[in-house]
């Protein structure tokens, strides 16, 4: 694993070729899940999670819809692949979202021993990895989370742009997140 002591604020931490393929590919199935969550009225995020290349877990944000503050994508997937392996830690694995962790799920990132994060873009109002904080990256805490940010940041971003510009000009009311 590189040094990444030094994470940027504001810019993206990418792999080389061919990784950066292979996190295209599983962004996109993330993304998919972003724009289902949008159209349910959530807050677009999706997230993927990977064990060897293989399809463990797969959730858009559904706080809204499940009544349950803790529902976000990173979470649900989790908690579907841990159930899964009946396993609550799992190492191993890659965890795709398409918008930088919150501190809720960072947290989980860290309890379940996730070897590797990759997310698309950047939160700068309440990223708990890049952004806000970096936490997994800081060194305080003992897991060192391999992580890799920008990846279709691009698109995780203008997805979310998309949903909160209508609301904005009070189109939509915000929903409750
Ligand atoms: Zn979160």
């Amino acid at each position: 694993m590189k040094n990444q002591d030094n994470l940027p604020k504001d810019g993206p931490i990418l792999p080389t070729s061919p990784q950066i393929e292979i996190d295209e590919k599983w962004m996109n199935q993330a993304l998919e899940q972003a724009r289902i969550a949008a159209t349910h009225g959530e807050v677009p995020v999706g997230a993927v999670l990977t064990e060897a290349g293989s399809l463990l877990a797969i959730a858009g944000n559904s706080p809204i819809y499940l009544n349950d503050p803790t529902a976000h994508a990173e979470i649900l997937v989790l908690r579907e692949a841990a159930a899964k392996k009946g396993n609550y830690r799992l190492p191993g694995t890659t965890l795709y979202v398409t918008l930088e962790p919150c501190v809720m799920c960072i947290g989980a990132i860290l309890h379940a021993r996730i070897e590797r994060l990759v997310f698309g873009a950047l939160d700068p109002k309440t990223g708990a990895v890049q952004s806000c904080y970096m936490i997994g990256s800081d060194g305080l805490l003992n897991h060192r989370l391999e992580i890799t940010s920008g990846i279709l940041g691009d698109a995780c971003s203008t997805i979310l742009k998309d949903f909160f510009r209508p609301r904005r000009e009070g189109k939509n009311p915000l929903p409750n997140r």
